[in-house]
């Protein structure tokens, strides 16, 4: 068997461009664009980029973006009392604190100081709550764009027996969630989980978050398997090249021999993040200003 390739690419630029249709008209009707307020604290390299890629996909969408670019020695104080004052911004209908944050800044209290109503990155300890008691609230973008892959591939998930391997609150944890939502019969694997691959190989779906390249190898998977990779991780450089491959936590070659569709990495997963961000801001602005919320 080879695997059909689940083309993450092309599924967020369709949704990127549904958002941004829906953000011309928000803009019609409210009167002003919907905001995303994304702050970054130091010079993270990584960072840098991932904050340069959301600003232009913002803006892209018919949406306002704000910056905030912060030094690294930043006090704790300061942010927070930027934070109060996006909350407090009618303009700003989405906030995002990049992480990670510097080490003399606790990330949990900045990210409790994010109003419930614009954590549009879903991860105040408000949001976590009303996902696991099954209320609308904002979903973590990573596991919900592996939803919407799942569900556009899968149809209804009822019954299916899932593996999620990783148990972070920003990745494991909501996709276990979302997918018992969805009626799937769930089992959340990490690092103290005894025989891995038999844990593995009873899924229909496997989620592999874990952040190890290419640990997921083809005889872990049962056939037809459904397998949605969101490691990212760069293998060190080959001779001659300064920069490693990125691969994913699926050996994805050999596992397309006996999955029934897979995604790749780079092209699966990560496109999906920035696209679910926007999706997020605009349902936030559409709350904010007292509009229905779009499908
Ligand atoms: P974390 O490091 O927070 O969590 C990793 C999880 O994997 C932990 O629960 C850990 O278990 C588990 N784990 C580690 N080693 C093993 C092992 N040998 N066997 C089984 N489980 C193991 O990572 P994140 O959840 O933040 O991210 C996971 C991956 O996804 C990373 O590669 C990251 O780069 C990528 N990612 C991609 C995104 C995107 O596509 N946009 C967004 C976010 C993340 P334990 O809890 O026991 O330590």
């Amino acid at each position: 068997m080879s695997a059909t390739r689940i083309d993450g690419k092309a599924f967020a630029a369709r949704l990127r461009e549904r958002v941004g249709e829906y953000a011309a008209r928000f803009a019609e009707a409210a009167g002003r664009r919907a905001g995303l307020a994304v702050v970054l604290v130091g010079d993270d390299a990584a960072s840098q980029v991932y904050v340069g890629a959301k600003n232009k996909a913002t803006l892209a969408a018919n949406m306002a973006s704000f910056e905030h670019r912060l030094p690294a020695d930043t006090s704790a104080a300061a942010l927070l009392a930027l934070v109060e004052r996006l909350n407090n911004d009618d303009n700003v209908d989405g906030i995002l604190v990049q992480l990670p944050l510097p080490d003399h800044i606790d990330e949990q209290s900045i990210i409790a100081a994010i109003s419930p109503e614009k954590d549009v990155d879903g991860f105040h300890v408000i949001n976590a709550g009303r996902l696991s008691v099954g209320q609308s609230g904002f979903v973590p973008c990573t596991p919900l764009g592996c939803m919407m892959l799942l569900t556009d591939r899968l149809g209804d998930l009822s019954g299916l027996e899932a593996v999620v391997i990783g148990r972070s609150n920003i990745v494991g944890k909501p996709m276990a969630q979302l997918l018992l939502d969805a009626n799937a019969t769930v089992t959340i694997a990490h690092s103290r989980t005894k025989d891995l691959a038999a844990v593995v190989r009873r899924a229909d779906i496997v989620v592999a978050a874990v952040g190890r390249p290419e640990m997921i190898r083809k005889d872990w998977l049962k056939d037809g398997a459904t397998v949605i990779d969101v490691g990212i991780n760069r293998l060190p450089p080959e001779p001659g090249q300064d920069k490693g491959k990125l691969v994913g936590d699926v050996a994805f070659d050999e596992a397309s021999e006996v999955a029934a569709a897979i995604t790749p990495v780079p092209g699966g997963v990560g496109p999906m993040t920035i696209a679910v961000l926007l999706r997020n801001t605009l349902v936030a602005a559409h709350r904010n200003a007292g509009l229905d919320v779009p499908d």
